[in-house]
């Protein structure tokens, strides 16, 4: 009996001391939505940049990256009012290849053109893009992995400098098949390998009348600013969603807690979720929480709700 005492006290000891605590309740932070994966008539999409950006400052956005294939559209001249609540941060997707599979990384952050690497593996070909968008100053995104079932947990494990990878890109076989993982899956996967990735949600766009509104990421930040923004995202602070809105969140020693901002009647489930995607706690209220126990290597959460739209929460390593 006291072994166990003194073994819980020291658990709990360890816990405090080896968690880095996420203070996602601060006053000093705000949410800012964007949306991350964007094509203009600069590529294959339909519109014209200043018609992109008018609908997501127009519709809520507080900021948005332009990836055009292979081209890093300018936006200094679009992105001219600067007490709009909305910024531009440049983007390009980086398009390449290794034989017929797609290998596409979004790049962020500088407005220097990465030219496609080539690789003589799918691995390799993620890792050169990975190391010439860091070269640039730019930060990585992995896109749609599923996408023509380019790519799964098997290659994105062994990546390195890549923290951001999208979780969802609609019609990209988030749900996988029989024989293909689906994107949880793959993300657990990568992450009980001891791999930090965090999940975007983003919209392709292509078609500005139909595919708008998607899939979008809220992040948590002090300010507006590109800086502030990419360090967000590449710390894990913000949650991915393509419906349900998170209105709190916050992770300490003790707990994973979230508040769910719920529609009148609708109904949410959260999936609090551990080392090999193994189910640690199902909670259907709009507070669901989840206390450590000091033996889990991750945690993470998803909430869906009754009509089908999710919000991912991005995981939280306990180091031992
Ligand atoms: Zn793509
Ligand atoms: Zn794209």
């Amino acid at each position: 009996m006291k072994r166990k005492v003194l073994l819980i006290i020291t658990s709990f000891v360890f816990l405090i001391l080896t968690f880095a605590p996420i203070q996602l309740f601060s006053q000093e932070y705000k949410w800012f939505k964007g949306n991350t994966h964007t094509h203009t008539i600069n590529s294959d999409g339909d519109s014209p940049p200043r018609v992109v950006v008018r609908w997501y400052r127009d519709h809520g956005y507080n900021f948005l990256m332009i990836t055009d294939h292979n081209f890093v559209t300018e936006i200094k001249y679009i992105d001219t009012d600067k007490n709009d609540d909305f910024i531009l941060i440049y983007g390009e997707e980086v398009t390449d290849s290794y034989k017929k599979t797609p290998v596409h990384l979004n790049c962020f952050g500088t407005g220097v053109y990465v030219s496609p690497q080539k690789g003589n593996s799918v691995i390799e070909t993620l890792q050169r893009n990975i190391d010439a968008i860091r070269k640039a100053g730019g930060v990585p995104q992995i896109n749609h992995p599923n996408w023509h079932w380019a790519f799964n947990d098997n290659e994105m494990k062994v990546l390195k400098n890549c923290k951001l990878f999208e979780i969802f890109n609609p019609g990209c076989n988030y749900f996988g098949g029989l024989d293909t993982p689906s994107m949880e899956k793959v993300w657990d996967s990568i992450l009980t390998a001891g791999v930090v990735m965090y999940g975007m949600a983003v919209d392709d766009m292509h078609k500005l009348a139909t595919d708008t509104g998607k899939g979008w990421v809220m992040v948590k930040a002090k300010e507006l600013t590109t800086e502030a923004i990419l360090n967000a995202l590449e710390n894990g602070q913000f949650y991915a969603s393509n419906g349900v809105t998170i209105d709190e969140w916050n992770v300490t020693p003790e707990k994973y807690e979230i508040k769910i901002k719920g529609k009148s009647d609708w109904k949410y489930v959260t999936r609090f979720i551990g080392e090999g995607g193994k189910l640690l706690k199902k909670d259907g209220s709009l507070n669901p929480v989840y206390r450590f126990n000091g033996t889990e290597k991750y945690v993470r959460a998803v909430v869906m709700d009754s009509n089908g739209n999710f919000a991912w929460l991005q995981p939280y390593f306990i180091k031992k």
